[in-house]
């Protein structure tokens, strides 16, 4: 018999249409969709024991690192936590919506755009920021300039500077896929709404969609990183270059950002514009609307 699920402290903020997509054990699993570099299902439930380990460790400072501890601890197959923390759900969440968008998408072109907002995006304490926030003001700008449909999530990171040229901060980063109608449009309304910076030297960057999973599946990759910009000058010329190296979070940062995640819920980091999960015929999946 499975144990029963502990209500966490905040109680349950993920949405019903969450629960719904994740109604089937299925998505838990190896099948498809396949990508490269994809989580196998082991190296999630790994993940989970070893976040509960690490909640529980420091719920001695942090008391309401034990609900969310408790939460993960009894995710298991038909009574999954749907817990934004979770590794499992949060592996489940982006296999549905890869399965679900890449439909949407598939047919012509379209592009991969990355977007760091120069309002919403950056933030010194985690938890003042919104992700509706950032999702309807990007929404809003793509709506005016005549996008119907983009698909695509948010990606959090502890950004930092080596020799300090701007503060540390979190950094909410938008990755979208949008077919490439009017993009003579949402292109330019996209770079005015966020100009460079120096902790941004370029928040908005724009590929071509290669059709492949990986990009869908980027959108809502369940690791998170610590971005630290260094500063080389090039072998060749001697000019100035800044790289960035991805590095682990340490326990100062995994700390809120767990609370953080458990708190906004594990629909929060999806965007979706001119498409819904809905209940149809064949089961629970995400519609273009007609717009
Ligand atoms: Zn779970």
């Amino acid at each position: 018999m499975s144990a029963a699920k502990i209500p966490s402290k905040s109680g349950n903020v993920t949405k019903p249409w969450v629960k719904e997509a994740l109604s089937t054990e299925l998505l838990y699993g190896d099948g498809k969709p396949h990508w490269s570099n994809a989580t196998k299902q082991s190296e999630a439930r790994r993940e989970r024991v070893k976040a509960v380990r690490f909640l529980l460790k420091h719920a001695f400072v942090k008391p309401d690192l034990r609900y969310i501890a408790e939460e993960l601890n009894h995710c298991s197959p038909g009574n999954r936590c749907h817990c934004a923390v979770c590794p499992e759900c949060g592996r489940a969440l982006q296999r549905f919506f890869v399965s679900e968008c890449k439909p949407l998408l598939a047919n012509g072109s379209a592009h991969v755009v990355s977007i760091i907002d120069s309002k919403m995006s950056n933030r010194e304490d985690l938890s003042r920021f919104s992700p509706s926030g950032l999702i309807n003001r990007v929404k809003s700008i793509l709506r005016k300039n005549g996008v119907k449909l983009a698909a695509g999530g948010i990606d959090l990171s502890y950004n930092q500077d080596k020799i300090g040229k701007f503060e540390s901060h979190w950094c909410a980063h938008l990755w979208l896929i949008l077919p490439d109608s009017n993009r003579i449009s949402w292109e330019p309304a996209l770079r005015e709404a966020n100009p460079p910076s120096d902790s941004v030297p370029r928040p908005i960057k724009i590929m071509k969609w290669d059709g492949r999973d990986e990009a869908l599946a980027y959108a809502l990759k369940t690791t998170f990183k610590r971005r630290v910009s260094v500063h080389q000058k090039k072998m060749s010329s001697g000019v100035p270059q800044r790289n960035t190296s991805e590095q682990d979070l340490r326990v100062a940062e995994r700390i809120p950002l767990y609370q953080y995640l458990d708190s906004a819920g594990l629909h929060a980091r999806v965007f979706l514009l001119g498409a819904r999960p809905t209940m149809t015929d064949h089961g629970f999946s995400i519609v273009k609307l007609d717009l």
